[in-house]
């Protein structure tokens, strides 16, 4: 059961296309775990309509459409040379993410990070700041505690995590910006799989994430 949708907020800067294409993918990808938030998006949709039709048209370039979505479905992972995907049918993730994961997530050509903790960088939005990844933690791993100078946004894919701010399970999404600081710890039981969008680098609060940091934190 989902018991973290993102805010109203976010939802809004959704459906208005305002989100930066990272952060529209999380919310596309809670969405389609989560009935509720599909129907906010469709009742959201459907007052922005109203409110599009008594608007001037604005002026799009003919490929905006296109080049984004050519960059969402590249899908093309970052691995080493020679690594490929074994596909073993449907995708473990949502629908939004499955040109970055074709089959299980154990299939992915993860890196390590540090001891229980992995990472795949997805190839979306890659000339902006922002940081699209999936996240690996093994049970019980917590990450680094850290704050942020941006926002970060974490979809739970698989398996669960707690801290600060309660405990999240797959479809769960959670918001964090600057005034939040927090050590995500992957529960018992099974690796938690993550979608985390950052738009700023973290920012690490002990000395184990200042040296992960150029790592972790880019
Ligand atoms: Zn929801």
């Amino acid at each position: 059961m989902i018991n973290h949708h993102p805010s109203t907020e976010l939802l809004l800067s959704y459906v208005a296309g305002n989100l930066a294409p990272g952060f529209s993918l999380a919310v596309a990808s809670h969405a389609s775990m989560c009935s509720d938030c599909r129907k906010r998006i469709a009742h959201g949709e459907s007052i922005g309509g109203a409110l599009l039709y008594s608007m001037e048209p604005a002026e799009v370039s003919e490929d905006a459409l296109e080049e984004v979505l050519a960059r969402i479905e590249t899908g093309c992972l970052p691995g080493d040379n020679g690594d490929h995907i074994t596909l073993h049918g449907k995708s473990e993730a949502p629908d939004p993410l499955r040109s970055f994961v074709p089959g299980a997530f154990d299939d992915l050509p993860w890196r390590t990070l540090a001891p229980g903790m992995k990472h795949i960088r997805l190839p979306v939005d890659e000339d902006s700041a922002a940081k699209v990844r999936l996240i690996r933690l093994a049970p019980g791993v917590a990450t680094p505690a850290h704050s942020h100078r941006g926002h970060e946004l974490t979809l739970v894919l698989k398996g669960s995590f707690s801290d600060e701010l309660g405990r999240f399970g797959p479809g769960d999404i959670q918001e964090t910006d600057a005034s939040v600081s927090h050590q995500p710890m992957a529960d018992t039981g099974e690796d938690c799989v993550c979608l985390i969008v950052t738009d700023a680098p973290l920012k690490f609060d002990n000395l184990v994430g200042k040296i992960l940091q150029p790592i972790f934190g880019y």
